[in-house]
């Protein structure tokens, strides 16, 4: 039997993959397309039982050549582009892979592995803002995204849900709050702090610094998510949060706190358009069905991140970042370990310079 990871060599999708190949034998196939977010490093102590397939979760040749050799028993699609920048300057990345891409997935899956489960990655920002005092987010709570990557990943979810209604695919959508940990890209908001503090440069923060995120540490998200294929209810959407807010500011002055930085690196630039104030997300329903509950503290999971991209800036110096081209891409490609590459046969864009 067989897995297949959409997006594997992203930030989370390589903390799924990692764990899974610690906790289990079974082979792994993953799909990516290598944009800028991907790091071929974050996977590579894996030698076995991970197989890497550079390609587009939008282009339908790709899809459907993965599952007619592999018939994975199950799909976690992680792939998206996932930058809320990103999508502000520019909607059609977006577009492709987090719209058009999770309904190929879906109809590759409909034609050549019906009875595959599905596991689709959303986030929070689907149900977009809210005040200082309402209540936290439910899956019962109406969709309203604020943000084009929220409205990709909006329109994702609804189309994973009708296809689970009108062609009976067996799915599950979870909608998870800001994930933290190592291997997270570095134009992210703690990895950027971390590094600016590091290097003694100013740290900017959008506005005054007040908006609040859930934060979930990296490893407790993939727990969730394998739970919720294990345990979780077929059909059922599961949110999937941290129980730990914080202001932006809260994390600029932990990181600080944690480096022996002086606050004053500090500095509060232009807010970022449409920027929703506030996240909160109740995971009792996950709780209930499959007795999840994340099990790392905050501090415990800051302490580790921290330390790591510490001792890891010849990781950070390797990413790339969100203007570098498809001719990088091959690059980052060259450096995946021969082993673990199987090239795609639709994707010659992808291999040459
Ligand atoms: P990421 O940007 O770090 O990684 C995304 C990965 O998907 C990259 O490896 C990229 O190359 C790949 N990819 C992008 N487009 C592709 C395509 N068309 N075909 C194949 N591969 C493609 O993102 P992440 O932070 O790891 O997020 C993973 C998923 O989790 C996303 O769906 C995101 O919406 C969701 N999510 C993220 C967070 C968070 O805090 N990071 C929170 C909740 C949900």
């Amino acid at each position: 039997m067989t897995i297949l990871v959409t997006g594997g060599l992203g930030f989370i999708g390589s903390a799924f993959v990692r764990r899974w190949t610690l906790l289990n034998h079974e082979p792994v196939i993953i799909l990516d397309k290598l944009t800028y977010a991907a790091n071929p490093r974050n996977i590579q102590p894996q030698r076995d039982t991970v197989t890497v397939h550079v390609g587009d979760v939008a282009d339908p040749r790709d899809v459907a050549s993965i599952l007619q050799e592999y018939h994975p028993r199950a799909i976690f699609h992680f792939a998206a582009e996932s930058h809320v920048d990103n999508s502000i300057n520019d909607a059609n990345p977006f577009l492709h892979s987090n719209v058009y891409g999770t309904v190929n997935l879906l109809e590759q899956i409909r034609k050549h592995a019906p009875g595959t489960h599905l596991i689709h990655v959303s986030t929070d920002e689907v149900f977009g803002s809210l005040g200082l005092k309402d209540p936290p987010f439910t899956e019962k709570t109406a969709y309203a995204p604020r943000s084009p990557y929220a409205a990709s990943k909006a329109a994702s979810d609804h189309f994973v849900r009708a296809f689970a209604t009108t062609h009976g695919l067996r799915v599950n959508i979870t909608n998870c709050s800001n994930n933290y940990g190592m291997y997270q890209h570095p134009e992210k908001l703690i990895p950027t702090v971390i590094r600016k503090a590091l290097a003694d440069e100013k740290i900017p923060i959008y506005g005054n610094g007040l908006n609040v995120r859930d934060w979930l540490y990296v490893d407790d998200h993939v727990d969730a998510l394998m739970y919720i294929h294990e345990r979780g209810r077929i059909g059922e959407q599961y949110c999937i949060g941290g129980g730990t807010q914080k202001r932006n500011l809260d994390i600029a002055t932990a990181v600080l706190g944690a480096l022996g930085k002086p606050l004053d690196l500090i500095e509060f630039v232009e807010d970022r358009k449409g920027h929703d104030f506030r996240y909160d997300i109740d995971s009792d329903k996950l709780y209930l069905h499959t007795g999840w509950k994340p099990t790392t503290s905050f501090l415990r999971g800051m302490i580790t991140t921290i330390d790591w991209y510490v001792r890891n800036t010849e990781w950070v110096n390797s990413c790339r970042n969100a203007s570098e081209s498809y001719s990088q891409a091959a690059k980052a490609r060259a450096s995946i370990p021969p082993h673990l590459l199987r090239p795609s046969k639709f994707s010659p864009s992808m291999t040459s310079p």
